[in-house]
C-alpha cells in the first residue's frame, strides 16, 4: 500500500489486496491448515526457507491482511496479531527478555499490564521496576540496570489518562541502548503514531477503539524496524545468534528489519499460541475501516462531556487532556493535536460512596468492564480493573479510590450529558 495515503485511506485500503476475480471484501480463511503437493514443499516452510501458509497458529491469510493494515497505520515494517492485548504486551516484552532480565515500565499503566509485569513475569524471572512517567529523565534513568532490556509505557495511560512524553521516554531508552515499547491503545494511530516520536515498538489492545464495537478481544504488536538489534547483539542474542529450534536461523541476518516480528511469529506463536481467530480478525478489519470517523466523534463528545463535568458543582475534578487546565494539556497538544481519546476520568465530591451511587443511577451509560467502544460506558477502577492493587499501588498508578472512568461513546452528546446529569441529581 502506498505510504503516501492519509490514515483515513489506509484504514479502508491497506491490508487485503484482491487480485483479478478475488473477493473485494477480506475473506475469512477459517481453516487451520493449507495444502501442498510434495513433502519437500512443506519441509521448506518448516525450515523458514520459503514463505507460505501451513498452519494457522503461525500464519493465516485473513489475520495477516489485518496485521499488514495495522502495520501500515502505525508506519511500521511488520505486525503480528494476538488473541488479546495482554498477549500482545507479554509477547512484545518476552520476545527480547528472558529469566534474569529486567524491564522498566511507567507506573501509570493498565491494571492488567501492571500485574503481568509486576507479578506474572516476575515468576518467569523477569524483574520490573515501575517509574513515575512524569519524573525527570535523571530520576527515571536511575531505574536502569545492566540487565535492563526494555522501557515500556502507554501513550495515554488507562485509566489515569497520563499523556506520555514520548520523546523523553525514547531518549531515556536509547541512551540505555534499549527499545521503547509504547502501548498505543487509547490514542490509536489516528491521533498519535509513536514511531514518529522515537518509539521502536507499538502494541495495541485491538479490543478497544480499533474494533470499536466490543465484538472481539485481540491485540497487535507492530515494529518500526528502527531499533538496531545487532548493535547490541549480545544483549538481544535471541535475535542475533542462531536459533537452534530453526536449524540455526539468525533472525536479524535472514529477516533484516522484520527480524523482531518474524521471531515473535515463528517462535513465540509456535511455542505459546495465542493467535486470534480469523473470524475475529475479520470483525476487527470492519472496525478499522471506520476508525477515523469514530475517533473524531469520540473526541468531540468527550470534550463536551469533560467541559460539562468540569463545570458541575458535584464534581471534584476531571482528568481529560482536552481541557486547557489539565496537567497533560500541553503534552497532548504536542503529540495529539487532533484530540486524545474518548475516555475521561473524574471524581465526585464525597469520593468512593458517591461514585458508586452515581454509577448505579445511570440509565444509558452501562457499567461494563470495557472501554473505548461505540457505547458510552462507565467503570470504577478501584473496584474493577485495579481491584488487586493496594492503596499505594493505586496512588502510583494514578487511580484514586473515588475515580470514575467514563468511556464516552458516539451517541448524540446531548443524550450522554442528559444521562450523566440525571445520575448526578441522585448523588
Ligand atoms: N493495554 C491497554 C491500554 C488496555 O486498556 C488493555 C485493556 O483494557 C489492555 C492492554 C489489555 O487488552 P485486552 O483486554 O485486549 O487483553
Amino acid at each position: 500500500m502506498s505510504n503516501q495515503y492519509k490514515i483515513e485511506t489506509k484504514c479502508i485500503q491497506s491490508g487485503w489486496q484482491p487480485k483479478k476475480g478475488e473477493p473485494r471484501v477480506l475473506p475469512i480463511y477459517q481453516s487451520t491448515t493449507f495444502k501442498y503437493d510434495t513433502t519437500d514443499e512443506m519441509g521448506k516452510l518448516f525450515d523458514l526457507e520459503e514463505e507460505g501458509y501451513f498452519y494457522t497458529r503461525l500464519q493465516n491469510p485473513t489475520n495477516d491482511a489485518v496485521a499488514e493494515k495495522i502495520a501500515d497505520l502505525e508506519g511500521g515494517v511488520a505486525a503480528v496479531l494476538t488473541s488479546s492485548g495482554q498477549a500482545a504486551n507479554f509477547y512484545a516484552v518476552f520476545n527480547i527478555c528472558e529469566a534474569g532480565d529486567h524491564i522498566v515500565c511507567a507506573a501509570a499503566v493498565y491494571g492488567g499490564t501492571f500485574n503481568l509485569f509486576g507479578v506474572t513475569m516476575k515468576k518467569l524471572g523477569i524483574d520490573c521496576t515501575f517509574v513515575d512517567p512524569d519524573a525527570p529523565e535523571e530520576e527515571i534513568a536511575k531505574a536502569f540496570r545492566p540487565n535492563t532490556k526494555v522501557l515500556f509505557a502507554e501513550t495515554i495511560a488507562n485509566p489515569a489518562l497520563v499523556v506520555l512524553d514520548i520523546e523523553k521516554f525514547a531518549r531515556i531508552a536509547h541512551s540505555h541502548q534499549v527499545p521503547l515499547i509504547v502501548d498505543n491503545t487509547f490514542a490509536t494511530p489516528v491521533n498519535c503514531r509513536p514511531f514518529e516520536w522515537g518509539a521502536d515498538i507499538v502494541t495495541h489492545s485491538t479490543t478497544k477503539y480499533m474494533d470499536g464495537h466490543a465484538m472481539q478481544v485481540g491485540g497487535a504488536i507492530v515494529d518500526s524496524g528502527n531499533f538496531d538489534w545487532e548493535a547490541y547483539g549480545e544483549k538481544y542474542h535471541g535475535l542475533t545468534v542462531p536459533d537452534e529450534s530453526y536449524h540455526g536461523v539468525v533472525y536479524t541476518k535472514k529477516f533484516g528489519k522484520k527480524a523482531y516480528i518474524t521471531k515473535a511469529t515463528v517462535q513465540l506463536m509456535r511455542d505459546l499460541g495465542s493467535i486470534p481467530a480469523p473470524m475475529n480478525c475479520f470483525l476487527l478489519n470492519v472496525g478499522l475501516e471506520t476508525l477515523p470517523l469514530r475517533v473524531e466523534r469520540h473526541c468531540y463528545n468527550a470534550q463536551k462531556v469533560a467541559e460539562f463535568l468540569n463545570a458541575h458543582e458535584k464534581v471534584a475534578h476531571v482528568n481529560y487532556a482536552g481541557l486547557p487546565g489539565d496537567k497533560y494539556h500541553e503534552l497532548a497538544q504536542k503529540y495529539m493535536p487532533n484530540g486524545t481519546c474518548g475516555v475521561i476520568s473524574f471524581e465526585l465530591k464525597g469520593g468512593r460512596q458517591e461514585a458508586i451511587k452515581f454509577m448505579d443511577g445511570l440509565k444509558m451509560a452501562a457499567i461494563v468492564t470495557h472501554v473505548a467502544d461505540a457505547r458510552t460506558s462507565v467503570l470504577h477502577p478501584a473496584s474493577h480493573t485495579h481491584r488487586q492493587m493496594n492503596d499505594q499501588q493505586l496512588a502510583e498508578a494514578g487511580v484514586s479510590p473515588g475515580m470514575i472512568r467514563l468511556s464516552v461513546g458516539i451517541e448524540n452528546v446531548d443524550d450522554i450529558i442528559a444521562d450523566l446529569s440525571q445520575a448526578l441529581e441522585l448523588v
